[in-house]
Formats: structure tokens, C-alpha cells, sequence
């Protein structure tokens, strides 16, 4: 049996990068008040196709939709934002007052085409900022995002910028571009050509050659933005400087769903290759209200932690975890202390792995060092004979003998030089 196209097992190798991305997101998304939200992995279809909107490949071509056995359809969730929707408008969140900062994390789904950074079960970090409609705001989320990503040591990323206006200035815009866009027809490829009606904002994104030249000398869509958009974007841009967060104008970034309003940003890494893109987010007014709630301005992100744990990984960070202790042992008494002896040190707090192997102490020594512990614990017959261990510092060589009792009531020294 085989795992599904588009699907891979996460193994104990590289699971260590996704609790180390998963802590700092936690710690950073904490420290800056938002909430975690668990919402279900499948929701109505009807969700996604109003959230999303119909006309977006998501829907069109992605979803991972089926009929239950009580005749409903229903839907793999290909992205957070719409379910966090559904439950902040269903829960009443909007009822605690104010602004709600919620995050999750969790599996998506998509029929898409696997690739590296590309599969059809992937996995997303998100929040979610609803009720303010301050560009404040707009700029906390896209901070929070970079810090993150700063806080994982990643380097060569660019923060693209763009503002998609109001919905005015978006469908005054819409129509400047179809009108482009018309006369170069046939020279579209096929998606951009069935774009030209039902999305054209879409074709901006298109990854095809031919496309992506016309589209070059097309219209900008900041020239289009009203004074409320205009302003909002100003302030952005202003206080993204004043933090310091650099960042690129790119006014060929759109967001494909039709909620998005103002700003739009994606963050995109050199080293990815043609799965550039890390983090996507921006502001939906048009959401909550397009969903049946309040109308209710929000802003947002998901980075997908695929493309992030690829460019760890070549990073080369480590992040496997490393127990303090290793411990060896050989002949029936000392591998009775030794297990004795591992549980109790776990109790104190330590990280101990315990060779199970029973074979030779040259062998368990090996495995020792190959799994990063600080220090080896020994235990033969003399060691259970005398109810004694042999402390082996691995980087230096250093190596003494001391009683089992002296070793557990050592814990304060232990802890300060396993943290040298
Ligand atoms: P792309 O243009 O790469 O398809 P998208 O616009 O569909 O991205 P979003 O819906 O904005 O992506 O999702 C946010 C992030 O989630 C993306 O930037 C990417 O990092 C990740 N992501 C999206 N789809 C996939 C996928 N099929 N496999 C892995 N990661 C994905
Ligand atoms: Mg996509």
C-alpha cells in the first residue's frame, strides 16, 4: 500500500521542524493576542463556494467535494479562512466586543497537480483579524508574519505589496482591464482566456509566458484606487517604514477571491523555485457580510509550512530533538537500573533516551553519539553490582564515576552543564 498522490507522512526526522515552526508561531501569534481557533477539517460545500467565490480555481477546479451518506455535500477544507468565518459570524465572537485575533493551524486540502511545495494534503499557519477596518491592523498582521519568519532564521525573503482597492475602484478597474485585455484575446492562454469573463483580476497571476507579457504594459490598478483606498494604502505603507518592514510595490498582486479589499501582500522566498510564495494574506472586507454576518472589515494570512519546513531544511537548521542523556547499559541488573534510572531523570526534567538494544556497548556507544546527547550514562555488571553509573561527557571525553543517588541529586549542576 501506498500513501495518495499528493499526500506524504511527516516523518520523525523532519517532524522536529514542525514543532520547533509550530512553538515560535505560538509564542509570536501569543504575544501579540491572538486566540487559537479549532474549526472542522470538512464544512458545507456551499461554505467555499460562497467564501471563495465560484469563479476562483479553488472552487472551480480544487475542492475535494463528495456526498455523505445523508445526502449532503460536503468539503475537505481547502483553506482556514472561510470555517473561521462561519464560526466567528454562528459562535456570535463578534458578541465579545471589539476585534477578534484568532489563529489556527492545520491540514488543507486541494486537487492540484503535486510538485515540490505543491501537494494536496498541505499544511497552514493563519490568523485572522475581524472587526477593524484601521490599516493598523492590516500591518500588525503582515508583522506578525514577518517576525515569525524572522524568528525561524529565514533570510531572502521579499514582502510584496499591492492595494486592490474598494469594491468600487476594483470593478472600475475590472473593466479598464478586460477592455486591454480583449483585443489580445486569442494570444491568452486557455484558463486567461476563460478568465476574461467570469475573473479577470485573475489573469494578472498567470504563469504563462505569453500571457505574463501582455499583461505587463496592462492598466495598474493602483492608478484606479479611490481616496478612501488611497489613504488606507498611505498609512500602510507608512507605518510598515517605521517598523522598518521592507517591502516591494508589485501592483500585479491580486488575491483571486472577490472579498479582498485593499491591501494585498504575499511573502516570497529566492530559494523555492516556482513554489515561491510562503506566506498570502490581505483584508476581506467583503467576507463576513457575503456570508450572512455583520458587515464585519477583516484581515489575514496563511503561510503553508511545507514551502517554510523546504527552506529550513536548507537551511540546514537543526531542530530534531536531542535528548541530554543517553544511556547505555548490558546484563540483565544494570538494564533494570538503567530503565530505573531513565525514568527517574525524565521526572527531573531531563531529555533521556534509553538504548534498548542489548547489544554490544560499542554498538549502543555508536548510537549514542549519532543521536546529539550531551552525555552517555553507563551501566555494566561492576556499575549494578555497586549501584553506581559511569557519567560520559561526549564532546570532551571526560568521564567519572558516581553513585545512582548522587546522580539524581546532582540535578541543579547537571542542568548548568548540560546547558554549556
Ligand atoms: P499558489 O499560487 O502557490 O497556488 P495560492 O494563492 O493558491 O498559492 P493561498 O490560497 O494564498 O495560496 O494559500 C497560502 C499559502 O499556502 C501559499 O502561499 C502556499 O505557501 C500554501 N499553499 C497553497 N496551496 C498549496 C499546496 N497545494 N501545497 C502546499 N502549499 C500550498
Ligand atoms: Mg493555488
Amino acid at each position: 500500500m501506498k500513501a495518495i498522490r499528493g499526500t506524504r507522512d511527516i516523518l520523525p526526522d523532519e517532524v522536529g521542524y514542525w514543532q520547533w515552526v509550530e512553538a515560535t508561531a505560538r509564542e509570536i501569534l501569543a504575544a501579540a493576542a491572538y486566540r487559537e481557533i479549532r474549526t472542522p477539517i470538512f464544512e458545507a460545500t456551499e461554505l467555499f463556494e460562497r467564501g471563495i467565490g465560484e469563479a476562483t480555481d479553488v472552487v472551480g477546479k480544487e475542492m475535494y467535494t463528495f456526498v455523505d451518506r445523508g445526502d449532503r455535500s460536503i468539503t475537505l477544507r481547502p483553506e482556514g479562512t472561510a470555517g473561521a468565518a462561519r464560526s466567528y459570524i454562528e459562535k456570535k465572537l463578534f458578541a465579545e466586543g471589539g476585534v477578534q485575533r484568532l489563529w489556527y493551524v492545520g491540514p488543507m486540502f486541494r486537487y492540484e497537480r503535486p510538485q515540490q511545495g505543491r501537494q494536496r494534503q498541505f499544511h497552514q499557519i493563519g490568523l485572522e483579524l475581524f472587526g477593524s477596518d484601521d490599516p493598523r491592523a492590516d500591518v500588525e498582521t503582515v508583522a506578525v508574519a514577518t517576525d515569525i519568519l524572522q524568528a525561524l532564521g529565514l533570510k531572502n525573503l521579499t514582502l510584496l505589496l499591492n492595494s486592490v482597492g474598494e469594491k468600487d475602484d476594483r470593478a472600475r478597474y475590472r473593466q479598464a482591464l478586460v477592455e486591454y485585455l480583449t483585443p489580445y484575446k486569442e494570444e491568452l492562454d486557455a484558463d486567461s482566456q476563460d478568465r476574461l469573463d467570469r475573473n479577470p483580476l485573475r489573469i494578472l497571476d498567470s504563469k504563462d509566458e505569453a500571457t505574463k507579457k501582455i499583461v505587463a504594459d496592462a492598466p495598474s490598478i493602483l492608478d484606479f484606487l479611490g481616496d478612501n483606498a488611497k489613504r488606507h494604502f498611505d498609512r500602510v505603507q507608512m507605518l510598515l517604514s517605521e517598523l522598518e518592514i521592507s517591502y516591494q510595490l508589485d501592483s500585479r498582486l491580486v488575491r483571486g477571491l472577490d472579498y479582498y479589499t485593499h491591501t494585498a501582500f504575499e511573502i516570497q522566498s529566492a530559494d523555492l523555485g516556482a513554489q515561491a510564495t510562503v506566506c498570502g494574506g490581505g483584508r476581506y472586507d467583503g467576507l463576513v457580510e457575503e456570508l450572512g454576518g455583520k458587515p464585519t472589515p477583516a484581515v489575514g494570512w496563511a503561510i503553508g509550512l511545507e514551502r517554510l519546513i523546504i527552506l529550513l531544511q536548507q537551511l540546514g537548521e537543526r531542530s530534531a530533538i536531542v535528548p541530554d542523556f543517553y544511556v547505555v547499559s548490558r546484563g540483565e541488573a544494570a538494564e533494570s537500573q538503567a530503565t530505573v534510572l531513565a525514568q527517574k531523570l525524565r521526572r527531573s526534567g531531563f531529555k533521556v533516551e534509553l538504548d534498548l538494544s542489548g547489544s554490544a556497548f560499542s554498538k549502543q556507544f555508536k548510537r549514542g553519539d549519532r543521536s546529539g546527547a550531551k552525555a552517555c550514562l553507563v551501566l555494566g555488571d561492576a556499575e549494578a553490582e555497586a549501584k553506581t553509573v559511569q557519567l560520559k561527557w561526549l564532546q570532551t571525553g571526560e568521564q567519572k564515576t558516581l553513585t545512582q543517588s548522587e546522580l539524581l541529586s546532582a540535578e541543579g549542576e547537571l542542568k548548568v552543564a548540560l546547558n554549556q
